[in-house]
């Protein structure tokens, strides 16, 4: 075993150049271009530690990039985990779509965001061959309002894309985002806002028996 010290691959400097325009910045919560402060390092694990300062609100960030998969992880960290809320399948593959976004995968992102839609609408008991069926059987059994039955119909329009590419349309990270955004405003209908009612009726309901006095 060499004593040497790890020595950058070539390829990780143009990794990380070409990512740079390309992340999202945990302090001012925007798309932003990041600015490397100082040398690289690489441990043994052939992994670069550096410090990033966002060139939009010049919050410092620490990022440790491996080079082989190729993937970024952030201090302070972006959102990476799904709500506890969320059914575990649902919870998995949006954790998924998350985590693709924030390594700045968006085909990945847009990908995993239609699974953790397809998890919802049967875990919602849907009914379909198809996932525009499913998605139609929640709204015609009232199961979901006229609203989400549209938002849902867009995810789904947004994976397609992915799956069959349109020449003229590319799947930028933009849309990953908005995707996401969509997905958590229904997952939120779906589950989060039952579950916080229910915490709220348990916290109003009247005490079955009164605390014993001393
Ligand atoms: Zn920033």
């Amino acid at each position: 075993m060499s004593s040497g010290d790890a020595q950058p691959r070539p390829s990780c400097g143009v990794i990380l150049q070409n990512k740079m325009a390309a992340y999202f910045c945990p302090h001012c919560k925007i798309h932003a271009t990041f600015k490397s402060q100082g040398p690289e390092k690489v441990n043994w694990e052939n992994q670069l530690h550096q410090i990033w300062r966002c060139n939009n609100c010049f919050g410092v960030v620490y990022v440790r990039v491996r080079t082989e998969p190729d993937d970024l992880e952030f201090y302070p960290s972006l959102r990476s985990e799904a709500r506890d809320e969320y059914p575990p399948e649902v919870r998995d593959n949006f954790g998924e779509a998350l985590r693709s976004l924030n390594g700045n995968n968006p085909k990945a992102a847009v990908v995993m965001t239609r699974s953790a839609l397809q998890a919802a609408m049967r875990q919602q008991d849907a009914k379909g061959k198809t996932l525009k069926a499913e998605i139609d059987s929640l709204a015609d059994s009232h199961a979901i309002p006229p609203a989400i039955k549209d938002w849902a119909h867009e995810l789904r329009d947004g994976g397609n894309l992915v799956a069959h590419p349109e020449p003229d349309k590319t799947v930028e990270t933009q849309d990953a985002e908005e995707l996401i955004a969509l997905a958590e405003s229904l997952f939120e209908y779906l589950y989060v806002v039952p579950k916080e009612l229910e915490r709220r009726r348990q916290r109003l309901a009247p005490q079955e028996e009164p605390p014993p006095s001393e």
